[in-house]
């Protein structure tokens, strides 16, 4: 049987020239996702139509998984014709449970003769009198019944499902999230995400400290948003070397702040090397030493490209709510260790000081440490079909 999904877009933009390149991108980012199925959308300026023959549950979890869609319905479709209309409404609102309703009638074809207020009437009262215990309510119905009218065929739907709105990704340029196996990390992609960036992903790790299962756990996390995107490059940066000459060499109060100061270093580079604009983190302001006020900023310093951290204001609770809505959290607490996690000092700096994080750095040679490090990048491109170790 033959399905409807209506998608609306809602306030994509408020720019006209600006909103038929959002159209597109949601067609094509939707595109790409159902491909597999048979399906094709029919787009148009307000709405777009995914007619679908098979998988309707499955193309339906990809609706309600892309961003730059506010509401989304199934549609029930009939001939342009009273009869036909008023029996498959009845026939659709038997199987529902409800006590008020309200018809609401669009006439997108003119030439139906009957007006759309009218028409509102003439469904109602045959609902009315076909199915005992029930209201209408204009105010707050339970049940809205859209009609709406087309040239050949007429589409019924009911109360609209909301999408998660957010812009289609790809509106925006490309960002890059640094991605570490925690909670914060994967909620801060998502919300960039959401605002229509594409996003890749870098992830620092320093074997033997850090294991192999760290990083299948970190490409878990980027599998989990690809439900978001159409693919991401995960950029792993081995740091071994780097982290242990800081160990060695430098003030051990400072560690963490330097080794984030690499790690800022190192994305910036790779970002400028592929097109990304920004740089994307889970950083939230007072959560740990590293992420005083103070701390951000000599961190933030050694580099010039923009930093967005999404999570920067929220709650961890507020964090761990989002990342179990987008079924990141599980993974994030498995306990594989993270290289910010390793060589921790036992009182890392909370303020630490411009001069002396230049002073400190100046005993290692970090700038052929962190070329090594970028020469040896492994660029992994997560992808529906790619293939994960079961070690999780
Ligand atoms: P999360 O913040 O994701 O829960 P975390 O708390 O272990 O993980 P923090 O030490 O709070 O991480 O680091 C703050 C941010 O720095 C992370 O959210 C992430 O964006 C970045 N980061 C930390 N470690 C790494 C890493 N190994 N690779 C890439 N980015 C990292
Ligand atoms: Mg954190």
């Amino acid at each position: 049987m033959e399905n409807i999904i209506l998608i609306k877009y809602g306030e994509l933009t408020t720019k006209k020239d600006n909103r038929k390149q959002f159209i597109n991108i949601l067609y094509n980012n939707l595109n790409e996702k159902i491909k597999k199925y048979n399906a094709k959308i029919i787009k148009e300026h307000a709405r777009m139509y995914i007619i679908c023959n098979e998988h309707t549950s499955e193309i339906l979890d990809i609706v309600s998984n892309t961003f730059g869609i506010h509401a989304f319905n199934i549609c029930y479709k009939t001939h342009t014709n009273t009869e036909d209309i008023k029996f498959l409404a009845l026939e659709l609102l038997k199987q529902k449970k409800f006590k008020t309703f309200k018809v609401e009638t669009k006439r997108r074809d003119k030439n139906f003769p009957i007006k759309s207020m009218e028409f509102n009437h003439v469904i109602g009262s045959h609902i009315l009198k076909n199915i005992n215990n029930i209201n209408v309510d204009v105010e707050n119905p339970e049940i809205l019944v859209h009609i709406e009218i087309n040239k050949e065929d007429t589409y019924i739907y009911f109360n609209d499902i909301k999408g998660l709105g957010g812009y289609p990704v790809g509106v925006q340029q490309k960002g890059l999230l640094m991605l570490s196996g925690g909670i914060d990390s994967p909620v801060a992609g998502y919300l960039a995400l959401k605002r229509g960036i594409k996003i890749d992903a870098i992830y620092f790790e320093a074997i033997p400290h850090t294991s192999l299962n760290a990083r299948e756990k970190v490409k878990a996390l980027a599998k989990e948003l690809l439900k978001y995107t159409t693919d991401i490059n995960l950029y792993v940066v081995s740091i071994t070397k780097l982290q242990e000459e800081i160990y060695k060499n430098c003030d051990s109060t400072y560690i963490v702040t330097i080794l984030r100061r690499m790690m800022y270093r190192i994305s910036e580079q790779i970002a400028n090397k592929n097109e990304h604009l920004v740089l994307i983190n889970g950083e939230s302001i007072g959560q740990v030493a590293s992420q005083t006020l103070n701390s951000m900023r000599v961190i933030n310093e050694v580099v010039k490209i923009p930093v967005i951290r999404p999570v920067a204001c929220l709650d961890k609770l507020e964090i761990i709510e989002m990342a179990k809505k987008i079924n990141t959290y599980e993974t994030s607490i498995l306990p594989y260790e993270d290289c910010c996690t390793i060589f921790v000092p036992r009182h890392p700096v909370i303020n630490p000081k411009h001069e002396k994080c230049l002073k400190e750095e100046n005993k290692i040679n970090y700038e052929q440490l962190i070329k090594e490090s970028i020469d040896n990048t492994l660029i992994i491109n997560i992808k529906d079909e790619e293939q994960f170790s079961d070690i999780l």
